[in-house]
């Protein structure tokens, strides 16, 4: 029997619809939830990630505001703006959208955010905080791929779990949430050996590596739960994840589409955590 498919773009449009109403009740008590996005150079899948968060805000009613910097702008500029940002009582939330510009180094701007407004989690205090289990901002693809997994009723505790991909902002996240649900964890990445050794011991299956097709029918378990992370602009010009979606869904027992599964709730996150940021400002 072919996989159930996890949508994530309804589950996306009914969290969205959530916090909306939310949102209008914080309105009701006069606070705003404010998100800005800092957005340095020209890359182009950076300007669609803005424009589509920006979209998440406008429908959700969260104030949103764009700063745009030239491919050239130098660390201080950027610095002196996220001082601001971080002392304007109408912004919730801040976040500076990957990969800058070469010249400009991610980790000095990221550990400038204050962590309160950090909503993308990348900050050190928000990935320690994880890291020891204790409230704080959880990145929003993780915490997305929960929601997703939650939602498909796909059970975790004592279950073995298998990420393939180490970032900071997918993989090492992604492993404490499961870890912090009971599931038995291991990350994979481009140096393990015999990855398909390891990925059809997986009842839990994440793609998270930014290769198209990596994962083919012949790495999954029957019945497992097949995540895929990826995004990969092919060379016509089509999106396509990490996992080969025709072939596994005839082996998976669960399985998310790209587009349509995990990059929805990414952003759908993004907003909850700058509600959540909103709220907290005046708890
Ligand atoms: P990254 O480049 O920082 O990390 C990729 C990881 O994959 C690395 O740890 C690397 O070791 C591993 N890897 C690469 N090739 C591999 C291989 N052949 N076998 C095993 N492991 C391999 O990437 P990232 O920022 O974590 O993003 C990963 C993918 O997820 C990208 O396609 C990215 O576009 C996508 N992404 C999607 C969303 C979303 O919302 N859907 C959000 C973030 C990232």
């Amino acid at each position: 029997m072919p996989a159930t498919v996890i949508d994530g773009k309804s589950l996306a449009a009914s969290l969205r619809a959530t916090l909306k109403r939310t949102v209008d009740a914080l309105a009701a008590r006069g606070v705003r939830p404010g998100l800005a996005a800092i957005l340095a150079g020209d890359d182009p899948a950076s300007r669609v990630y803005v424009r589509n968060k920006a979209r998440a805000c406008a429908e959700t009613g969260v104030h949103s505001e764009v700063h745009e910097f030239a491919q050239e702008v130098c660390e201080n500029a950027l610095l002196e703006r996220i001082a601001r940002l971080n002392a304007d009582r109408a912004v919730h939330g801040i976040l500076v959208q990957l990969p800058l510009p070469r010249q400009l180094d991610a980790g000095r701007l990221l550990a400038a955010l204050a962590p309160a407004k950090d909503v993308d989690g990348f900050h050190a205090a928000n990935l320690g905080l994880l890291l020891q289990g204790r409230p704080g901002v959880v990145p929003g693809t993780p915490a997305g791929v929960m929601r997703l997994l939650e939602h498909a009723g796909v059970p975790l505790a004592g279950r073995h779990a298998v990420i393939v991909g180490r970032s900071n902002i997918v993989g090492k996240p992604l492993a404490l949430l499961l870890l912090q649900k009971d599931a038995t964890v291991t990350i994979c990445h481009s140096k393990t050996a015999d990855l398909a050794c390891v990925t059809r011991q997986a009842d839990i299956l994440v793609a998270a590596a930014g290769r198209p097709k990596l994962i083919g029918a012949a790495m999954v378990k029957a019945g497992a739960c097949v995540i895929d992370v990826g995004v990969n602009r092919l060379a016509d010009g089509k999106i396509a994840g990490d996992v080969d979606f025709n072939a596994v869904k005839e082996v998976a027992g669960w399985i998310t589409p790209v587009p349509g599964g995990v990059g929805p709730m990414t952003v759908a996150m993004l907003i909850v955590n700058t509600v959540r940021a909103a709220e907290l400002s005046i708890a």
